[in-house]
């Protein structure tokens, strides 16, 4: 299995989760690490991840826990 590195900018970390934007529903959909690249997807970090913050007026939806999160 090929390492990945995060996809933003100067980060050199290894990707954990890949985030693909659902343009038609303003989503963006965190999810396990993708079989291969998608062109609007963007494999990120876990660090990049956790402060993931969507674009105003989208949601953030989670398919993956990074961390051990307390359910509300
Ligand atoms: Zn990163």
């Amino acid at each position: 299995m090929d390492e990945r590195l995060c996809s933003r900018v100067a980060c050199t970390s290894v990707a954990v989760a890949t985030l693909t934007y659902v343009y038609a529903d303003s989503m963006a959909v965190l999810g396990p690490l993708s079989q291969r690249r998608e062109p609007h997807s963007y494999d990120l970090c876990e660090e990049h991840s956790a402060r993931l913050s969507a674009p105003r007026g989208w949601q953030v939806v989670r398919h993956v826990a990074l961390s051990n999160d307390l359910k509300p």
